[in-house]
């Protein structure tokens, strides 16, 4: 038989490189900093006079029978502790798939959707598969995102859909609230209509939040997800905006898309909103801890976070410090020749120890005499 499968995949499907999550991590005991999880197991901090509750919610679940196809309780938990209505909340499988339902929603000819440099790779690979074209704007070197030429993109080229990570990924910066505020009013002006999309998804260590704009905001959408608190196993992201929007996007999504477990669990935690707080201020008392000790090394500049991970480039290659710090059993995401983060790699806030770990590592590897 021959069979040509370059036929019938797409071309923008073709051209594209495989999306890899990670590393292969080596054997052994290795330290995982590669992925901005978080260190701490929600399921363990659960356990104890909360165990059975826990257990109680996904033992309770019946499995024979399809999800709810709206999660109803779970917005129900969502609306109440975001102060908003269940009808301005859509929750997806992760907010990987809320972003490729908003891109569902405007693909179609001539559609294309505005991004800043560098920044989280899905919106660009997720638009480029459904055939949207991707305009990209260069942040400043600093990683600071330049509003008037973000301004005039949109005036020039009138996208649909524009993506502001917020903190940004893998730059860890919040960009100016002024600048994404003038993003926000620009999208729905004469020149150009386009649904903007603040990514909460490491609002818990940043806390600030467009969320309050809401009301006045008809384009804004907000994306947060469980994964960076404890819970990126059960895959459970969150679409705020208003109800209209919402209606849309709801309209591309698959009706069983969070599966029952994943609700069941989602539900308990949410219950349980002051261990992610706590938990939450732990990490960002342990990234401040990183970011003084990086600021004091030498042959590494670390640049500021607001996130659960920082971005740091060393004197040496990255790839150098990586294989070093990879010998020693700790992963981290190596962006080193990813556009505008020459030989910078993104380390995840990890427990004390693990940020340790990392540290001495690190030093051992951009050290007096590493200097190829
Ligand atoms: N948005 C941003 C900015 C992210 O960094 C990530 C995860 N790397 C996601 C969305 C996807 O998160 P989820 O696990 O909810 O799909």
């Amino acid at each position: 038989m021959s069979f040509d499968l370059h036929a019938v995949i797409r071309p923008e499907v073709r051209a594209q490189v495989p999306y890899r999550t990670g590393v292969e991590p080596p054997a052994g005991p290795r330290v995982k900093l590669d992925a901005n999880e978080s260190p701490f197991s929600l399921g363990e901090a659960l356990r104890g006079e909360l165990a059975a509750e826990f257990a109680r919610a996904l033992a309770d679940v019946a499995l024979h029978r399809y999800p709810d196809p709206t999660a109803r309780e779970v917005r129900a938990l969502l609306a109440r502790d975001l102060g908003i209505s269940g009808e301005q909340i859509l929750v997806a499988n992760g907010s990987d798939e809320a972003i490729q339902l908003l891109q569902m929603v405007v693909a179609g000819p001539g559609a294309s959707l505005a991004i800043p440099v560098p920044t989280f790779v899905m919106y660009a690979i997720g638009g480029r598969a459904m055939g949207i074209r991707v305009v990209e704007v260069p942040l400043g070197d600093d990683f600071s995102l330049d509003a008037s030429r973000f301004l005039d993109t949109l005036r020039r080229e009138r996208p649909r859909l524009v993506f502001l990570a917020w903190p940004n990924n893998p730059t860890g910066n919040l960009f100016d609230p002024g600048a994404v505020e003038a993003i926000l009013g620009a999208c729905a002006g004469r020149d150009c209509h386009a649904l903007v999309v603040v990514d909460e998804a490491y609002v818990p260590y940043s806390g600030e939040s467009f969320l309050p704009r809401l009301p006045e905001c008809p384009n804004l959408v907000i994306l947060r997800t469980l994964s960076k608190i404890g819970l990126a196993g059960i895959r459970l992201g969150i679409l705020i905006a208003n109800a209209d929007v919402v209606q849309e996007v709801n309209k591309v999504r698959m009706p069983y898309n969070v599966n029952a477990l994943s609700q069941a669990a989602a539900r308990v935690v949410l219950a349980h909103g002051d261990v992610v707080a706590q938990q939450a201020a732990v990490i960002v008392h342990e990234r401040e801890r990183v970011l003084a000790a990086l600021g004091a090394m030498a042959g590494v500049r670390a640049f500021p976070s607001r996130a659960n991970f920082v971005l740091v480039r060393p004197q040496r290659s990255g790839d150098a410090v990586c294989a070093d710090l990879l010998a020693r059993g700790i992963v981290v995401r190596n962006f080193s020749r990813a556009p505008g983060l020459a030989d910078c790699l993104r380390v995840t806030i990890g427990s004390r120890e693990e940020n340790d770990a990392f540290l001495e590592a690190l030093a051992a590897s951009v050290g007096p005499g590493r200097d190829t």
